[in-house]
């Protein structure tokens, strides 16, 4: 699963490591802060954003090619660009093609969405808000800081090893100042989002936006992350490395005070945009992207590669980039992917001899999966912790030169209770015929009136979310538990 902000910034961070470490602190003009940023100037803000900025697009699954949806969301960056103090970043805004719910900005004014994030949002004063507080991050130059604060941490941990080695403490110093490095590139400080919130206020009201939006907005990605934390099974409120709320921290209260803290005056007729918004994002991709495959339930489709299979009872998918992972709650994991076959001419000498060639299988098994030559062996291994644990690799043949593998872990005191649903899973797998791909539609995102027959139950049955559809529902109709249908206005729902 590649959907994650901080593999990037690690790698940002490695390829700008060396630029320096005679520090000077220098006053931002739009947080009337001096804040320290080593040697890093504006203009390596906007060398870095360039630089970053191809590889961050392709990681999120490319730009959403939907030519109005994307000049919206440019001309409403622009909008608020314009009231920005560093009128020197070339700023651009990118729509990212994924349903993962996510904003973030590289240095020099580059902004991503993602068209998850649209989804959730009710008006253009919401995706403003969003925009905006990203804004903030790039005018506060929070990147800078927080890299400057890298190399320092870096410092710390060079001083750390030297002094560590001369006392005789060896690697264990140098590790405490590795995790002191990661940390300080993790996350923004609570400082650093309430600044960017403040700012965001600034440049929101500057442009005519209400900038109670926030607020509004904040709320739906709290109720949003205690669906998603429940559909995951974990506790309600809990958040994850792949969820906005987890790398954005922020309250109601914390919004509230920003806006205070701004001191604008409010606009006299602030712009919401509720149907302009609603009518623009009408029609709009939702979940996956037919290129990526798509998850329903516990089925994976896909109809450009053309094959589906199904895992068992008790696990959820998830649709990354390079592979496909299913997980339980107890810690058994099925990864699906490809591979390239060398010079094997079965699946059997593939899976010893290319797939696992330093591991010896047990029980390595020829076996056909709805026409498809096939072959399986498994072994009992460590896992990191030092946990027991069986594997089982599953290659079952594409064509001469590719593989689809299935690789099955799970705890080795749970191998008797699973073994029954990953025979399943393994065949299940099977092609797709042209008819039967044809006929899976991605799913999009409609706006419909309410109509005086209609039920939360009906209305979100299309949804892919199984038993979660209603409190899906809920989320992108910003309706509380429990509240009714409302009559008069239009609903978003899912439909293929
Ligand atoms: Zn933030």
């Amino acid at each position: 699963m590649k959907y994650d902000r901080r593999h990037f910034l690690a790698g940002a961070m490695a390829s700008t490591a060396l630029i320096g470490l005679s520090g000077c602190t220098t006053v931002n003009p739009a947080t009337g802060r001096s804040s320290f940023t080593g040697l890093y100037s504006v203009e390596d803000d906007i060398k870095l954003g360039r630089q970053e900025h191809p590889k961050l697009v392709e990681q999120f699954g490319g730009e959403y090619e939907n030519p109005r949806l994307k000049r919206y969301v440019v001309e409403t960056g622009n909008k608020l660009a314009r009231g920005t103090e560093y009128q020197q970043f070339p700023y651009q805004f990118t729509l990212l093609n994924t349903p993962i719910v996510n904003a973030f900005a590289l240095p020099g004014g580059y902004v991503y969405m993602s068209r998850g994030l649209l989804a959730l949002a009710s008006n253009e004063a919401e995706m403003a808000g969003v925009l905006a507080h990203e804004l903030g991050h790039v005018n506060a130059r929070h990147s800078a800081e927080r890299i400057s604060a890298a190399q320092m941490a870096q410092l710390g941990m060079l001083l750390g090893a030297v002094g560590g080695s001369a006392l005789g403490l060896g690697s264990e110093a140098l590790q405490i100042g590795q995790q002191i490095a990661m940390l300080s590139i993790q996350s923004y400080s609570r400082q650093q989002e309430f600044e960017a919130d403040t700012l965001g206020v600034r440049y929101m009201s500057r442009a005519g936006y209400e900038p109670d939006a926030m607020v509004t907005f904040l709320s739906t990605l709290r109720e949003q992350s205690i669906v998603d934390a429940e559909m995951r099974g974990l506790p309600p409120g809990s958040v994850d490395q792949f969820n906005m709320m987890s790398t954005h921290p922020r309250t109601k209260d914390r919004v509230e005070a920003a806006i205070k803290a701004a001191a604008v005056s409010r606009p006299d007729n602030p712009r919401i945009g509720r149907d302009t918004y609603l009518a623009k994002i009408d029609g709009m991709l939702f979940g996956d992207d037919p290129s990526q495959g798509y998850v329903k339930g516990r089925l994976f489709q896909h109809p450009e590669l053309r094959f589906q299979f199904q895992v068992p009872e008790g696990f959820r998918l998830m649709n990354g980039r390079d592979q496909i992972v299913a997980q339980n709650q107890s810690g058994a994991a099925i990864i699906f992917d490809t591979g390239k076959v060398q010079r094997s001419r079965d699946m059997a000498s593939y899976l010893q001899n290319e797939w696992t060639p330093n591991t010896p299988l047990r029980d390595v098994e020829r076996i056909t999966i709805n026409g498809q030559e096939a072959a399986t062996g498994w072994v009992r291994g460590q896992d990191r912790r030092g946990g027991t644990v069986d594997l089982r690799g599953v290659a079952i043949r594409r064509n001469a030169q590719s593989v689809y593998r299935m690789l099955f872990v799970n705890p080795a005191k749970d191998s008797p209770r699973l073994a029954r649903g990953f025979r399943e899973t393994t065949y299940s797998f099977r092609r797709l015929s042209q008819a039967e791909a044809s006929k899976i539609k991605p799913l999009r995102l409609l706006l419909v009136p309410a109509r005086k027959s209609d039920s939360i139950g009906g209305l979100s049955k299309t949804l892919p979310y199984g038993k979660y559809n209603e409190s899906w529902f809920r989320v992108l109709n910003d309706l509380k538990p429990n509240e009714a249908l409302p009559q008069n206005r239009r609903l978003k729902v899912v439909a293929a």
